[in-house]
């Protein structure tokens, strides 16, 4: 930046922002003839007439540049210059000394020791002073331009640290989150496992009177069968009927709350074989139901025998229960999916299918489609069939269309690594 440039950036407005020169000497014409020299230079030229003048406007404003005339009577230009140096804040002012006294080496010697920057000879050439007077105001500007951007530095580098400790916090905050969800979740798991165990020794000690009652029941009709009215009868056998729903819809509670996840060993499972023994247990009713069971071969998973068995039971009696009008055909397949590495299993049916809005209600506990309330049943078997692929690390879901037949869907992990 020139010494214009620099004087045109800081004269924005202020006249006081251009840079000043201070002309110092005792003599007034002197001072005239440096004012008329430096006239055009784009500053502000401050006069002072002794040396104690120039150390007092030195003490009250910036000075890009001093011409300081060596001998003055009262306190010569090199006094002022030893003033200067002693005092911290003018010792960056630069200092052009102004001398008649041409090859004075003694003179020369003691202006360099006291800080000169540079000497002006009289008589004064007007071009050689202006070109002195410009480079040190180039250098004030180039030192003004530096001193902005330093202090633009500062200040980003006061914003860096602000922000840097904002983020400090925000990183605590998160980690005190982090903390109280864990917490929060620790303590969850303990009350899952409380109402787990409660629903346990609610399910297991209602099972055994329930069982009583039923078993009284049985012996009141058989022994005084006789004796009652018909109408006593029906009354016995609806009782039986509901202890006997009662004591399935324990038993089923029962069964869930001791599904805890990870409580059971995961190993080498063939899902054909678990198939089979759902088939068998199955048997009677594929038969009553005149189903058509077909399957591709299955493959082997990470997974309990028994839990499978249970869950391809649940799913196929589902079917069973929830057939439709055609002649129920019921079809098992796998395919690997190799985004997920998992293989994935399907349990399809042609029966009465879903409503739209029940189709990820149904795997809640107790839940059960409305249309489904004349069909004997819990609301269980889902739930039960979503703890045990959960047990097992899957998913399990329902697509299904409305009157012409559902699909589940479930996901285990395979026994071994599977090559494509
Ligand atoms: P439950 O059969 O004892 O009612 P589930 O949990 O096994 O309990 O099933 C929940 C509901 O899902 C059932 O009430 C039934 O309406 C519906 N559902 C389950 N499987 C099928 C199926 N294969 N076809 C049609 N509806 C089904």
């Amino acid at each position: 930046m020139t010494a214009n440039a620099s004087a045109e950036a800081y004269q924005t407005g202020a006249k006081t922002s251009l840079p000043r020169i201070l002309l110092v000497d005792d003599r007034p014409e002197n001072l005239i003839l440096l004012e008329k020299i430096l006239a055009k230079m784009g500053a502000e030229l401050i006069l002072a007439r002794s040396g104690r003048r120039a150390l007092q406007v030195l003490e009250e404003q910036e000075i890009a540049v001093c011409l300081l005339d060596v001998s003055m009577p009262e306190m010569s230009g090199i006094e002022v210059a030893h003033q200067m140096q002693l005092a911290d804040r003018f010792h960056r002012t630069p200092v052009i000394f102004v001398t008649a006294f041409q090859e004075n080496s003694e003179l020369v010697t003691s202006a360099y020791e006291a800080g000169a920057a540079d000497f002006l000879m009289k008589p004064l050439r007007p071009n050689a002073v202006r070109a002195k007077v410009n480079l040190f105001l180039e250098l004030y500007g180039q030192r003004r331009d530096q001193e902005l951007s330093n202090g633009r530095l500062r200040l980003q580098q006061h914003d860096l640290l602000t922000r840097n400790e904002e983020l400090e916090t925000d990183r605590g905050e998160t980690a005190s989150v982090v903390r109280e969800l864990e917490a929060r979740r620790t303590q969850l798991e303990r009350e899952n496992r409380e109402l787990e165990g409660f629903a346990y020794v609610v399910s297991h000690d209602l099972l055994q009177p329930l069982r009583s009652v039923i078993d009284y029941l049985e012996l009141i009709e058989h022994e005084s069968g006789s004796s009652l009215s018909k109408e006593g009868v029906r009354w016995l056998k609806s009782c039986r009927k509901l202890g006997g729903t009662m004591s399935t819809l324990i038993t089923e509670a029962l069964e869930y709350s001791q599904l805890a996840a990870g409580t059971t060993a995961l190993v080498e499972t063939s899902c054909n074989a678990a198939l089979q023994d759902a088939l068998d247990l199955l048997n009677a009713a594929i038969k009553q139901s005149d189903a058509r069971v077909t399957y591709n071969p299955l493959p082997a998973v990470r997974g309990s025998s028994r839990l499978l068995t249970r869950l391809f039971q649940n799913l196929i009696g589902n079917a069973i229960k929830y057939r439709g009008a055609d002649c129920l055909h019921v079809e098992i397949r796998s395919e690997w999916d190799e985004r997920y590495r998992k293989w994935l299993l399907c349990v399809k049916d042609n029966g009465r299918g879903i409503p739209v809005d029940d189709q990820t209600r149904i795997f809640e506990m107790f839940f059960r489609v409305r249309d489904a309330a004349s069909i004997a049943g819990s609301g269980i078997g889902l739930a039960i069939c979503r703890r045990i692929v959960e047990t097992h690390g899957g998913e399990i879901w329902a697509k299904s269309e409305p009157g012409r037949g559902s699909e589940f869907w479930f996901s285990l992990d395979p026994a071994a690594p599977v090559e494509n």
